[in-house]
């Protein structure tokens, strides 16, 4: 099964019954450009920016910044890059950035951080339109976000990037802008939120996380950590619900989208964008080349009744595995 993978690169990201999924890759590191080359990604779903971060012992400059920046938009172009303002505290910290909380996943995490610098902000949403300028491939992502108000914020410190930078006489384009779903709060403002930017994608990880309340990288509770709960399935399919409502695109970046029978409980609730680690993709096309979309979403309405995620996952299993 896995040998000939690389022959579906070329191949369509459809469903058996022709039903297009945008599939998209995770990138972090500069070598992840490399890495993608071959799976004829539809873009860049999550660039995760605190890595070049975490990577320097300082702050990198709006110059440092804007030639990472250029290299995943040129290497991508003119699929579009999804660049993520930068998330640390929570488990990402840097070291000449320390934060000590008591409880950092509930403390002063991604835009929590920036908001209270806006200079980090605004250096790095101007890194970003410069690196984007006759390129204009870029999309620009807010992670943790709780609250509209938050949202108004960050989207008013890029408008004032997009002004200095025209004022430079840089005739930056005003990107796409999105928020992640990843705190229970924004689910339920999803209507509130997706009338104020132009996509959203769910980070299913933290999501999970702060639905059950169950630390991410706590081995002991790992076993309860589940993407799969039917708490969390019903939260995927209220948000990808909410998002067709409002005619926001949605799509998802947490590990469940590269995670075959993920990614197939994910194409039954909805979602028609996923965008995983590169070594994933593959995969997840081939299993999505073999199902009817249809299919898939009369599978998934099952789930949402189904109580144990064990069994959520094992019943998924057993229908594809009666499929193909
Ligand atoms: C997520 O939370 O699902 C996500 C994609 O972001 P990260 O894993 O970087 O927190
Ligand atoms: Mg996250």
């Amino acid at each position: 099964r896995v040998l000939g993978l690389e022959s579906l690169a070329g191949l369509p990201s459809e469903t058996a019954d022709c039903v297009a999924v945008n599939l998209m890759i995770n990138t972090g590191l500069q070598t992840d450009i490399i890495r993608s080359k071959d799976t004829g990604a539809d873009g860049v779903g999550l660039f995760r920016t605190e890595v070049p971060f975490m990577m320097l012992g300082r702050f990198p400059s709006e110059e440092e910044q804007a030639r990472i920046y250029r290299a995943q938009m040129e290497a991508f172009h003119p699929r579009p890059v999804t660049m993520r303002m930068l998330d640390i505290g929570g488990d990402k910290s840097l070291d000449y950035f320390p934060i000590e909380e008591a409880n950092p996943f509930l403390g002063w995490r991604g835009l929590r951080v920036t908001l209270d610098h806006p200079e980090i902000f605004i250096v790095q949403a101007r890194a970003m339109l410069r690196a984007s300028l006759g390129l204009n491939n870029l999309r620009i992502m807010l992670p943790m976000v709780t609250s509209v108000g938050e949202v108004e914020e960050a989207l008013a410190l890029i408008h004032r990037a997009i002004y200095e930078l025209n004022d430079e006489g840089l005739k930056v384009e005003t990107p796409d802008i999105g928020v992640m779903i990843e705190v229970p709060s924004a689910v339920y403002l999803m209507k509130e939120l997706t009338s104020l930017v132009e996509f959203v994608s769910v980070g299913s990880n933290d999501l999970t996380q702060y639905i059950l309340a169950v630390d991410r990288n706590n081995p002991r509770v790992a076993d309860i950590y589940d993407s799969m709960h039917p708490a969390v399935l019903k939260a995927l399919k209220i948000i990808v619900d909410e998002g067709k409502a409002a005619n926001v695109p949605v799509s998802v970046c947490g590990e469940l989208a590269g995670d075959p029978l993920g990614a197939v409980a994910l194409l039954g609730l909805g979602y028609r964008s996923l965008s995983m680690s590169s070594a994933n993709l593959l995969r997840v096309k081939a299993v999505i080349r073999q199902i009817d979309a249809g299919w898939a979403e009369t599978v998934a309405a099952g789930l949402l009744n189904i109580d144990d995620p064990k069994v959520i996952r094992s019943t998924l299993l057993l229908a594809l595995q009666k499929v193909g």
